[in-house]
């Protein structure tokens, strides 16, 4: 891969596409924003449209957005504008697109990854929603239409780098690992007093606000270990979870002789985006690099399972796949809007996210539509539990 990629930036406007943007920054001989997406933030758009010239950007269709400004007849737009995010499916299957770097927040992810994935693309993935509501639609897809998914998200694209170090036959297990979130620590009584303000302020990494909240309830880490289940294609039996709470070590991998691999780097998901755009190429990074000549302690524990129930029901739902990614997701997307919103407690968010889980009609081999029909049922469900 040494001619220029054209990438489709889904989600431009977030942490993980701005990030992306720095990447494609970086490598002008190597890398193009082709076309860009976002759901509300017009002026950070305009200002990316303008800097990137991509060949297409979208916004959503009741965004007041005057595009027009950007022709002059010194500089004439390139760039098509559309007001209407329903086009993004088509868009991302044009032949003018090679990669498609997937970092919408929540299912709303799903049917530009899909169409990416169904066309046969590149897809780097860090929406991880889309895996985990539809991963084993997804990850069929991929293998009849040759779509590569490549991770983004920090601790899959570690597993996906220590796996090339042995055989799948060898593999023992996946471990996860967590920062455990600003509460680490913390028991369950304590965690009734979370406020937005205290769920929004993580320790180590800094994100959109839907994955810092799930970051503190760790259902990002569940959301990871079914991400992880349709990934890699492995059973939730050969998923493990640790907290580390410096963010450094990004997974290990266990082969059956005990070695464990691991990937390191001080925390940037720019490295991450970068390896998922090049592989199986490495580019120099802007990155701080690790710095041998201090000292480093590098924490591992067990995770909580007492204080973080929400762990317990990611493993759940990985074993039991089916129906139970979405039904979780869409159940958590809503009860995190609600928790920020001031209308549930910190703990009610997986307290909704299990009850709506247990109560729904589960399904072992359901089609996208039975998929996305449970998607809304969660939603309303969880917009009118009662605290
Ligand atoms: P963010 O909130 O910062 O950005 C989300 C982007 O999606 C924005 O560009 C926004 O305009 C767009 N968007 C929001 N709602 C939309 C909708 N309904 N339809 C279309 N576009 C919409 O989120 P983020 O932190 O960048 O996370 C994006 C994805 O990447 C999530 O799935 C998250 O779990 C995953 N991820 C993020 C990180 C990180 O460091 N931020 C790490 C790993 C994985
Ligand atoms: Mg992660």
């Amino acid at each position: 891969m040494s001619s220029v990629q054209s990438i489709a930036v889904l989600g431009a406007t977030g942490s993980i596409g701005t990030n992306c943007l720095d990447v494609i920054r970086q490598h002008p001989g190597r890398l193009r924003a082709a076309g860009l997406t976002a759901f509300s933030s017009v002026e950070k758009l305009k200002q990316q449209v303008e800097q990137f010239q991509p060949n297409w950007a979208a916004i959503a269709v009741n965004q007041v957005c005057d595009t027009s400004g950007f022709s002059s007849p010194s500089k004439p737009a390139r760039t098509q504008w559309f007001h209407d995010l329903e086009v993004v499916p088509e868009l991302v299957r044009r032949p003018d697109i090679d990669i498609v770097l997937s970092a919408v927040v929540g299912a709303a992810g799903l049917p530009a990854t899909w169409a990416a994935v169904d066309a046969g693309k590149r897809v780097a993935i860090a929406n991880k929603e889309t895996l985990v509501v539809a991963g084993s639609l997804v990850m069929s897809r991929a293998a009849e239409t040759g779509a590569r998914l490549l991770p983004v998200d920090s601790e899959h694209s570690a597993v996906f780098q220590c796996l090339q170090a042995g055989r799948k036959q060898d593999l023992r297990r996946v471990v996860l690992t967590a920062s455990g979130g600003p509460f680490r620590g913390r028991t369950k009584a304590q965690l009734r007093e979370v406020t937005p303000e205290m769920a929004l302020n993580h320790p180590t990494w800094k994100m959109g606000r839907k994955i810092t909240v799930d970051s503190a309830t760790m259902m990002n880490k569940a959301l990871e270990i079914i991400e992880a289940r349709w990934l890699f294609g492995i059973p939730s039996s050969q998923i493990g979870v640790v907290i580390h709470p410096q963010s450094v070590v990004h997974s290990f991998v266990e082969y059956c002789d005990g070695s464990v691999i691991s990937q390191m780097s001080p925390p940037d998901m720019r490295l991450a985006i970068q390896y998922a755009l090049t592989w199986p190429e490495r580019l120099a990074t802007t990155c701080q690099e690790m710095n041998w000549n201090v000292s480093h302690v590098h924490e591992f524990h067990p995770p909580d399972f007492e204080a973080f129930p929400a762990l317990r029901l990611g493993f759940e739902a990985a074993d039991m796949g089916g129906t139970c990614g979405a039904v979780l997701n869409a159940a958590n997307e809503v009860a995190v809007a609600r928790f920020l919103n001031c209308e549930l407690r910190f703990d009610q968010i997986t307290q909704v996210a299990e009850e709506i889980l247990r109560n729904h009609q589960y399904d072992a081999n359901p089609s996208m539509d039975r998929l996305l029909n449970l998607d809304g049922w969660a939603r309303k469900e969880a917009v009118r539990w009662n605290t």
